[in-house]
């Protein structure tokens, strides 16, 4: 998941001359509220400003209409927490105890939290904060690099819980794509996916950590504080101006060549 492979906001003059369509003034008026969002974006105390198109391939050669233009101009909507709203037709996950429709992320309060061990507790509000910086990769496009305290320092120790990847709660095999992740319960008996977190339009900052062939951290399942979530985890020490990266997993880049730092040299 969580590829930033495009050509992202630098796109628009292109698409800008190809299409006289978004010359109109509501177009304009956007385009340079987002470019003055777009340059507050890049500094690091801005961080959670992101556009549509900077996760989606938009190809200068394709013709868009105006409508798919200014929807790539969308800031993407930032979340502290994943979004859930039910949905018609959601079945009920096998070996599910609970009520049901319900937030699938939730569990019972004496289920014990996979950080501290115990419950109730507080833990996903001690999850680092500024740690990072949202930094482009060449081709990768956008990544995410460790920050410590002091140069060259630590940012974050071996099996540390960096961040929780947010997003919105979908049905189990509602998408098939990058943007997306599938979360299991291990709480519950053989583990069934009771939802999916999609973090196309909607998200934080993990979901702009790269693929790597070799990477330094993993997302995996996990329940803290009373919560079932996508948790960023470090699979080893990072170092401060190491870029966070993980494995997306056999297949992820279908028939393109793997633009990580093992594979690329
Ligand atoms: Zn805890
Ligand atoms: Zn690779």
């Amino acid at each position: 998941m969580l590829p930033f492979l495009g050509p992202y906001l630098w796109a628009w003059p292109v698409l800008e001359r190809q299409n006289p369509a978004v010359k109109s003034a509501a177009s304009l008026s956007l385009w340079d509220k987002h470019f003055r969002e777009g340059r507050r974006s890049l500094k690091t105390l801005a961080q959670n400003i992101e556009f549509q198109c900077e996760s989606i391939q938009v190809s200068p050669l394709i013709r868009h209409t105006e409508d798919d233009l200014l929807s790539f101009l969308e800031p993407v909507q930032y979340l502290e927490k994943n979004s859930y709203e039910p949905v018609d037709g959601w079945l009920k996950p096998r070996n599910w105890q609970w009520d049901w429709p319900m937030d699938p992320t939730w569990a019972p309060p004496d289920t014990k939290c996979d950080m501290c061990k115990a419950t109730p507790c507080d833990c996903i509000s001690t999850l680092p904060k500024n740690r990072y910086r949202i930094l482009y990769y060449g081709a990768k496009g956008r990544g995410i690099q460790a920050r410590a305290s002091s140069p060259g320092g630590l940012a974050f120790e071996k099996d540390q819980y960096i961040g929780e990847l947010t997003g919105k709660l979908v049905p189990p095999d509602t998408y098939d794509n990058s943007m997306t992740i599938n979360l299991n319960r291990s709480d519950i008996d053989e583990e069934p996916v009771v939802c999916q977190v999609y973090c196309q339009d909607q998200g934080n900052w993990v979901r702009l950590v790269n693929h790597s062939c070799k990477p330094c951290a993993r997302l995996v399942a996990k329940i803290v504080s009373g919560k079932a979530g996508v948790m960023l985890q470090a699979t080893q020490d990072i170092y401060d101006g190491a870029e966070v990266t993980v494995n997306y997993g056999r297949g992820h880049f279908g028939n393109n060549d793997c633009l990580c730092e093992v594979c690329k040299g």
